[in-house]
């Protein structure tokens, strides 16, 4: 039985499914630059919840949107529209941006291994079910026009702020209306109207020639694909507030009926300091800043694992060498092992428990570990171990069983080394993570002994 904390009831409820297929939907990226890693952080946790349901013997229909138009810059439906805004960075067309970032998103996706959405559905292909959205919801006399657009009046949704447990009245509190005409600070766009600014994207629709509010997409397709309610919606911890509240209003107040039946937020992928990563900043760190590094993403994947969902997870370099270590060491030592035949059932049990605990994955890597480090046969411990990869995903199949092919460093790597060597006596980290790089260019990984060693591994190509 699976346990999930529930961001709208605020503790841990038991999961029963109501139908056969369990429907999620994720909310998806914006695709006007690269996504950075704590945003790939949080597409992980979809994918987490999405395998550990599988392994739980379920099956599941997620859908993750494609956001491409209609996301402002501030929450408040001011600025600039951030499509609009990377056209005028990059002088290439709205349509050509999207699809450009969007390919280097499912590229990201790909290497970090999480499994593709049953459905990807863009915002931009559903502007009819939008519009058709907003007409039902004028027609429950929850919208208002003003000069720039059609609005959602939340004053008439008496569960507002059920989600941040917010009630209306303290988010009014301090709070600057914004944009002129708006009733009450919560209130927000449902359409946008273009007031003859010259737009890529826009569409005819019944108040005026315009584009979509953001958060109508999500109750829009939401509903599409998955129908309402459905099981689980997931997201970023910083949607909670304004657009997923804003996804019950809008879906709520048209149909009567609950959007979802469980919410579960991922906490944010943070620097030290608890600094944010910003796409607007230079501190912008993407999959491919790692990989350019030298690391594998499958050692990011097994980073994000050393924290809960639930709990800020600071990045560093030091983290990241040390996940990569110990996936290097994980195959090295799993390469050694005889065929899966089998499998070892108390892990196997105490890891289903641990993924079933609110998706504890942290435990869920302890167990591994546990696992691969016990005296029992490595043919039962291999089986099991594939059977974990179902979850962790760090492409083990790959490795186990497949001993690596005896070859000797070349005399530029072994004198690489030897410089390394010497660099981290010398705790010149910079110049030892060159190094790292250089070898990694040359087709070796390194991994670091706890005594100062090293030892060069053929990296798998
Ligand atoms: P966006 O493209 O800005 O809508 O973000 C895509 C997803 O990444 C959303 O679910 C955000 O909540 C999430 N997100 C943004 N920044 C971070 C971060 N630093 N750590 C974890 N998740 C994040
Ligand atoms: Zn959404």
């Amino acid at each position: 039985m699976f346990r999930f904390y529930n961001s709208l009831s605020r503790r841990v409820e038991e999961f029963v499914p109501k139908k056969k297929i369990i429907g999620i939907y994720s909310c998806g990226p914006t695709v006007y630059h690269f996504v950075h890693i704590g945003n790939m952080r949080s597409f992980l946790l979809s994918d987490v919840l999405r395998r550990s349901l599988m392994y739980g013997g379920y099956s599941v229909k997620q859908v993750m949107n494609i956001t491409d138009v209609g996301h402002l810059v501030s929450d408040a439906d001011e600025g600039d529209d951030k499509m609009e805004k990377a056209v005028r960075r990059e002088g290439k067309t709205a349509w050509d941006i999207a699809a450009f970032y969007t390919d280097a998103f499912l590229a990201d996706c790909k290497r970090l291994r999480l499994l593709p959405p049953t459905k990807m559905p863009r915002a931009t292909d559903h502007i009819k079910e939008q519009i058709a959205l907003v007409v039902a919801l004028e027609k429950g006399g929850h919208v208002y026009r003003i000069k720039d657009g059609m609005y959602f009046d939340t004053a008439t949704f008496p569960g507002y702020g059920k989600l941040s447990g917010q009630k209306l009245e303290d988010k009014q509190g301090g709070k600057r209306i914004g944009i002129a005409g708006k009733r009450n600070a919560s209130d927000f766009a449902l359409w946008k109207f273009s007031q003859g600014a010259k737009r890529e994207m826009e569409w005819e629709s019944p108040w005026g020639v315009g584009f979509p509010g953001w958060h109508i997409e999500c109750s829009a397709m939401s509903r599409k694909y998955l129908g309402q309610p459905f099981d689980i919606h997931t997201g970023g911890i910083d949607h909670l507030p304004v657009h997923h509240e804003n996804e019950i209003a809008q879906s709520e107040a048209a149909y009567g009926v609950p959007l979802t039946r469980f919410w579960m937020h991922g906490e944010f992928l943070v620097l030290g300091d608890g600094e944010k990563i910003s796409k607007s900043k230079d501190n912008f760190l993407t999959l491919q800043t790692l990989i350019d590094r030298g690391y594998d993403p499958l050692a990011f994947r097994l980073f994000c694992f050393s924290a809960h969902y639930r709990t800020p997870l600071t990045f560093s370099w030091q983290a990241m060498d040390a996940a990569q270590n110990a996936l290097n060491n994980l195959r090295q030592t799993v390469r050694a092992w005889e065929k899966p035949r089998g499998g070892v059932e108390d892990f196997e049990k105490r890891f289903l428990a641990a993924l079933e605990n609110d998706l504890d994955m942290p435990k869920a890597v302890a167990v591994m570990w546990e696992m691969v480090k016990a005296d029992v046969s490595t043919a039962a411990k291999a089986a099991s171990l594939l059977r974990f990869d179902t979850i962790l995903g760090l492409d083990f199949k790959k490795y186990v069983a497949k001993p690596a092919k005896a070859e000797k460093p070349s005399a530029a790597a072994a004198k690489l080394l030897t410089q390394r060597l010497k660099a981290r006596a010398d705790k010149d980290w910079k110049e030892s993570d060159r190094l790292r790089d250089e070898l990694q260019k040359l087709g070796w990984g390194v991994l670091d002994g706890k005594d100062g060693g090293m030892t060069l591994v053929k990296s798998q190509q």
